[in-house]
């Protein structure tokens, strides 16, 4: 029997797992079939992968896998909207122009154009799907268009302040419903199969999955004609995100140990409000909210200061309505000058000027859920600390999701694809998940499936039940506040040095961890948040300016010639 090539770094490795005899079961059963009479795998339901699914469905049989319960993904999350160029005043050009605008220089034109130009057709698409869109029976295709910063006019599509939640609930009813896709709830891709597992003489190729069944604690070989990842971003990699417990950087992290190229890892989008609470750490506080009135402050920064003091005015001659960036720049530096764990965002003023009922009436959400945590908006500062919220880079695609790996796709936030630049314009992310969630379906359809093989079986057979998840826990924590304080909003090089010697000795670890004991979602999830934190800090080191999302202390300037930063991994340690 082929062994099952679990990848490790062998110097680590204290024992050698062998091979182990299957023991079959429903799932088990997939093993034996080939793998071009396999489904297609999809790993994420979120709006790529519920997309792409949608679309090879009525052709294919289509597995999607989720590793949480299938309501979350950073899709039910989003609140403002998606971008949909349909306005008589609105064109493809003036899209591209402003998507080109926020990614500061280093958009691709043609992906840019190639999105825009399907923008249309894919809100159609939704509100077929029957996504309940916010109506307005004057407006294109029926629709309230709304406005949101960077945008030239009105192009946002949403449904009311929840349109993830409204988009994600259409497309999962949708994905039920329909007898070709199958949905598996809590099972978790632990890594890609790729020719290195299947013989030594193969052609670079994706042959399916393993995958943990969280529930039922085993790990499975999942055949696959194809593999789409579509697992969001790593927003979990910062101590303090507006990301769902999700977004973990797997695809990421999966396609790198498998040999794809990832590009663009510096660019991270921070919000620059987000709540602080030890009891919910990831809800976002509008950025409306200040565009009505509300300022920042500093909280009490020692003995006989009892805080209030405003900062933004001597950051930027716009204040608090600067743009996003430099908001989360200066909260950034005055927390750090004066080792503060949050900042104030003060309501009140707008209560002054516009009254109590105004409040409450604008910003029922942020009203109701700071009420239950005991913060009274109206009359109580609210503490925030800027929060990860958006991965720019990832996995190199073109525009129909292939990977540099034949037979694996990628789309969503997974990817990079070109669009996002060095900033991501607001409301192109869920767009994106749309156009190229349907071209990679179409690409999947049209290419030749995987060439039959047997898959080797996950070997367990050397491992032991982890004896200790502190060294988990503590590592996790580790890595989350090493990223915040080293790698975050703004950068030096002797930070992202020093973040990077840290990260090799947690991986290390990690590694270790992993080739002895029995995987768990936690284990799996920390492994490939060190991955990813690598590459973050990684393709950091490389930028010698300061663009978009990246800021360095030591270069601060933009370079006049700036290309993505696209990382290869060295042929000799990938994973196929
Ligand atoms: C608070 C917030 C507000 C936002 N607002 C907007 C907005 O208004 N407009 C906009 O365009 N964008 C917005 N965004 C960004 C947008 O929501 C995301 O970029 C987009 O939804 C990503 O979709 P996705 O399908 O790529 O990933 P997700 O929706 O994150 O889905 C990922 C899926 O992958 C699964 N998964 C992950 N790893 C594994 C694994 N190893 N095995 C199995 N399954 C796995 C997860 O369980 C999940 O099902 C917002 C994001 C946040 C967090």
């Amino acid at each position: 029997m082929c062994r099952a090539v679990r990848v490790r770094p062998a110097a680590r490795v204290r024992r050698i797992r062998l091979p182990y005899p299957f023991i079959g079961n429903a799932a088990s059963d997939l093993n034996t079939e080939s793998t071009s009479a396999a489904p297609v795998v999809i790993v994420g339901a979120g709006l790529a992968g519920l997309t792409a699914a949608l679309h090879l469905a009525d052709r294919v049989p289509v597995v999607v896998l989720a590793k949480r319960d299938l309501s979350e993904a950073a899709t039910a999350w989003a609140q403002g909207g998606i971008v949909g160029v349909l306005g008589e005043d609105d064109s493809v050009d003036s899209h591209v122009h402003d998507t080109q605008d926020a990614g500061a220089g280093l958009v691709d034109e043609h992906t840019a154009r190639y999105i825009a130009e399907q923008s249309a057709q894919a809100v159609r698409w939704l509100v077929d799907a029957g996504v309940p869109f916010s109506a307005d029976p004057a407006g294109p295709l029926g629709l309230h268009l709304t406005r949101e910063g960077g945008h030239a006019v009105r192009r946002i599509a949403h449904a009311a302040d929840a349109t993830g939640r409204a988009i994600h609930d259409a497309l999962l009813a949708r994905a039920r419903a329909h007898p070709g896709i199958t949905l598996r709830e809590r099972w978790m891709a632990v890594d890609l199969v790729t020719s290195r597992h299947v013989g030594r003489d193969e052609r670079p190729h994706c042959y399916g999955v393993y995958a943990l069944d969280i529930d039922r604690r085993r790990v499975e070989t999942l055949p696959a004609r194809a593999v789409v990842l579509a697992s969001g971003g790593v927003g979990k990699v910062y101590r303090y995100t507006s990301n769902p417990d999700t977004a973990t950087g797997d695809g990421i992290a999966m396609a790198w140990r498998a040999g794809c190229r990832v590009g663009n890892m510096e660019f991270i989008q921070f919000h620059p409000t987000c709540l602080y609470h030890s009891q919910d750490r990831s809800f976002l506080i509008t950025e409306a909210l200040r565009g009505e009135g509300a300022v920042l402050r500093l909280p009490s920064t020692g003995p006989g200061d009892p805080g209030g003091q405003r900062f933004m005015p001597a950051h930027d001659p716009r204040a608090e309505l600067a743009p996003r960036d430099i908001v989360a720049r200066a909260i950034d530096f005055e927390m750090k000058k004066h080792g503060l764990d949050h900042v104030w965002l003060d309501a009140t003023p707008i209560v002054a000027a516009k009254g109590d009922a105004f409040l409450r009436g604008h910003f029922p959400t942020i009203h109701a859920r700071c009420l239950a945590l005991g913060i009274d908006i109206a009359r109580q500062p609210i503490p925030v600390v800027p929060a990860a919220h958006y991965t720019c880079g990832g996995v190199v695609t073109d525009l129909a999701g292939r990977t540099d790996l034949p037979g694996l796709y990628a789309v969503g936030e997974t990817t990079y694809t070109g669009l996002h630049g060095a900033n991501r314009l607001a409301s192109n992310s869920l767009l994106e998940c749309v156009v190229l969630g349907r071209s990679c379906a179409v690409a999947v359809l049209d290419a030749p499936p995987a060439p039959r093989r047997a898959l080797p079986p996950w070997d367990e057979s050397q491992v032991e039940d982890p004896d200790e998840q502190v060294v988990i826990a503590h590592n996790w924590d580790e890595l989350r506040l090493l990223m915040w304080n080293y790698v975050g909003i703004v950068r030096t090089t002797k930070r992202l040095e020093r973040a990077l010697h840290r990260i090799k000795l947690l991986r290390g670890e990690i590694d270790d961890y992993y080739a002895n004991f029995r995987v768990d979602r936690d284990l799996l999830e920390l492994r490939n948040l060190v991955a990813c934190a690598e590459l973050i800090v990684r393709s950091a080191l490389r930028r010698h300016e300061s663009r978009g999302l990246h800021y360095s202390r030591d270069f601060p300037d933009a370079l006049p010639v700036s290309f993505p930063t696209v990382l290869t991994r060295p042929a000799r340690s990938r994973a196929r």
